[in-house]
């Protein structure tokens, strides 16, 4: 069988296997990307939170995707029955970028990984991870290729496979989300948007008029294209209809705000759905491995936030990985996993407050206090690793306040 050495593999060339990759190639590791498809190829996952903007700039990426023409972000705008607001990231409490890209991931993906190749990574396409034999001194990985196998050893392996999960499955790590099973339908659709109140620089968030736990997104393309998507526990979209199409124009009907934005829009993509997205692990990292992104845990799609989790997991991987390659000996619970789930749990307390009513509470709620909608936007714009944030520091407890102060007011 042949064998490839190197340093590092990664399994997965998204945007967690890319940034990674590409921050130990800059520290003069060997990396050999392992990536199942070809690129490009479609991903779901189009809005990107500002805090991500980081990550790319870390891995020397910015400039391939600031001149890629991907469409403008710099926030979100919220629509209940009737209800609109929305939020500037530019008047987030955090310093740090205030604005990002609506993205097609299959272009976006592509830049990323080009990127990675530039500064040094090797990226095996068409290959694909069937087993796995890992211990702290070093790891094999065979990988199917055109109906033949090869071997990838490595001293370290990183998995950033996404929702393939490749290591939680071969090493028996899988653990259910706290989560319900939720559905997504989605498609891309010519908009032939015309509403002048329509903002193409901000994820439109539309939460259904009778259902506060079924929501929908729009994230408009810089082509005149925008995705669109429903998303709902199983049996709610269930009772729309079996068919993916029956589904979506079904649910889009039932919240007749966003139906008039749609109300020109030609369905000419494909409509997909995925379900069961929501996942977790027993443990992020282990001898010889770590766990990156949505290989990792997974939460839900409503902050928009698996991308930054993603790329946030690269860096702080990345980081162990150089000093511990390097000779230094690295606590991966204390110095990978707790930091990175430091910001997931955020994300979780606003996840679990979206979809009790208490954060749409807070989001739809119109205060002047400027600086507690800025905390709140640092959220939404993905700074969820910023103690100084006191909604990030006491989540649970600080949004339970201000759930009291909307209620009372
Ligand atoms: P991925 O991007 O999934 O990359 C994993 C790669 O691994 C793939 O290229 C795959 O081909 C490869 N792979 C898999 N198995 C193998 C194998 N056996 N061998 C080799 N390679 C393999 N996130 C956002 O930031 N913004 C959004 O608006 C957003 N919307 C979403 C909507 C929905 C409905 C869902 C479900 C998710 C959404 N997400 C969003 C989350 C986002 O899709 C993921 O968090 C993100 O793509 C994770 O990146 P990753 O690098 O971990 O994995």
């Amino acid at each position: 069988m042949k064998e490839i050495k190197s340093d590092v593999v990664i399994i997965g060339a998204g945007p967690a296997g890319a940034v990674a990759g590409a921050l130990l190639a800059k520290n003069g590791w060997s990396v050999s990307i392992v990536e199942r498809e070809m690129f490009p190829r479609f991903s779901i996952g189009e809005s990107l939170l500002a805090q991500c903007m980081e990550s790319l700039e870390n891995a020397d990426m910015l400039e391939a995707v600031k001149s890629a023409g991907f469409q403008f972000k710099n926030g979100a705008a919220f629509e209940w029955d009737g209800a609109r607001t929305s939020f500037d990231f530019r008047e987030k409490f955090t310093p740090g970028h205030g604005t990002t890209f609506q993205v097609q991931r299959a272009k976006f993906d592509k830049i990323l990984a080009d990127e990675a190749e530039r500064q040094g990574v090797k990226i095996y396409y068409r290959h694909s991870i069937v087993s796995a034999d890992i211990a702290e001194n070093g790891a094999e990985l065979i990988a199917e290729h055109n109906g033949e196998e090869l071997a990838f050893q490595s001293r370290f392996v990183l998995d950033a496979s996404g929702f393939g999960r490749v290591l939680p499955r071969l090493l028996d790590l899988d653990r259910p989300s706290e989560f319900p099973v939720r559905e997504s339908v989605f498609t891309h659709v010519e908009d032939n948007i015309t509403d002048s109140n329509f903002d193409r620089d901000k994820i439109l968030i539309t939460v259904n008029p009778n259902e506060r736990d079924i929501w929908y997104w729009l994230i408009p393309f810089a082509d005149g294209r925008a995705s669109v998507g429903v998303v709902g526990e199983k049996e709610k979209i269930a009772a729309w209809g079996q068919d993916p199409e029956q589904i979506l124009k079904g649910a889009i009907s039932a919240a007749p705000e966003l139906a008039k934005t749609l109300y020109n829009a030609k369905f000419d993509t494909e409509i997909q759905r995925i379900r069961g997205y929501s996942s977790n692990v027993t443990k992020l990292a282990g001898p010889g491995f770590a766990l990156l992104g949505n290989a990792g845990e997974f939460l839900d799609p409503v902050f928009s936030s698996g991308v930054t989790i993603a790329m946030k997991s690269a860096e702080l991987a990345a980081e162990c990985l150089h000093r511990q390659l390097s000779g230094e000996s690295v606590d991966w619970d204390k110095e990978f996993s707790v930091p990175l789930k430091q910001g997931v749990e955020v994300f979780k307390t606003y996840v679990k407050a979206w979809y009790d009513g208490r954060f749409q509470d807070v989001i739809f709620y119109q205060t002047e206090q400027k600086e507690i909608k800025g905390m709140i936007c640092s959220i939404l714009a993905g700074y969820a690793w910023d103690k100084k944030n006191p909604f990030v520091a006491a989540a649970e407890r600080r949004l339970n306040t201000l759930v009291e102060i909307c209620s009372a007011g």
